[in-house]
């Protein structure tokens, strides 16, 4: 796969008139945290990004499953766009708050879900439920295999269970081996991108979106369906409708850098 450093990558970034930066957080900015409720910001990674915002030409905006404070409180830069739980509240450039669902309309089925993950998981190993308002999550990264697979099923399960008592598609159930999660289907990064281009215009905008996951996928599809790019960070090569390939978050950084330099130097 074309690694992201390549001339045929750079071209049309250095030939576009303005650029729409989206960039996704954990796994692409910075390594993975112990666990997602760790906050500990980068002043590396301030810096850098705080140079992003003053590059002439760009906009950028960070868009991530961690709730909207956390982010703020890992990058508290001025005139930063923040898009947090997958979109679902939003910072916009001007400070303005945008909320795309209410949540007094998903509280009460998401809190009982949470008492029924909550026994599930009870007295089980290498576990963490994390409550993010809009969403709830279990992670198993630090679970046994087998254990965690049956536990994932058994959640999978008590949350579709759940679900089919509410209206249609108001919820979204995501996950894989080690991680299950419910939300709102708003909660959804191609439909928060889809949502800001209406609400944002930027018609001579090349939009470029980083990424290293499948919620980032999703919005891949919508930033090359308007003529986008997408960079997928991936340690390992799998399969991705990206343009491009980033080794790593530390490959990520050099990238954003080499961009503030070919940008500048127009
Ligand atoms: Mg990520």
């Amino acid at each position: 796969m074309t690694p992201c450093e390549s001339a045929s990558i750079w071209r049309p970034i250095e030939s576009a008139p303005r650029l729409w930066l989206f960039l996704d957080y954990d796994g692409t900015l910075a390594d993975f945290a112990p666990t997602p409720d760790h906050i500990q910001p980068d002043a590396t990674l301030i810096a850098l990004v705080t140079r992003l915002v003053q590059t002439p030409d760009l906009r950028i905006s960070i868009i991530s499953g961690r709730r909207l404070s956390h982010i703020q409180q890992l990058l508290p830069i001025d005139g930063l766009m923040i898009a947090g739980t997958y979109g679902i509240e939003m910072r916009a450039w001007n400070g303005e708050a945008i909320t795309l669902v209410d949540l007094s309309t998903v509280r009460p089925l998401l809190r009982s879900i949470k008492q029924e993950w909550q026994g599930l998981i009870a007295g089980q190993h290498g576990f963490y439920l994390e409550d993010k308002d809009w969403s709830l999550a279990i992670h198993a990264k630090d679970a046994a295999p087998s254990v965690a697979e049956q536990v994932i099923r058994e959640g999978r399960r008590l949350a579709n269970e759940a679900v089919t008592s509410q209206p249609r598609e108001q919820f979204r159930i995501l996950g894989g081996n080690r991680f299950l999660e419910i939300g709102p289907s708003a909660a959804h990064k191609g439909r928060t991108i889809d949502f800001l281009f209406a609400r944002y215009p930027m018609p001579d905008a090349l939009p470029i979106y980083i990424g290293d996951d499948d919620k980032d996928e999703e919005a891949f599809e919508i930033v090359k369906a308007h003529g986008g790019m997408a960079l997928a960070v991936m340690p390992r090569p799998r399969p991705t409708i990206a343009n491009c390939r980033l080794e790593s978050p530390a490959a990520t950084r050099r990238w954003l850098l080499e961009l503030i330099a070919r940008r500048n130097a127009e």
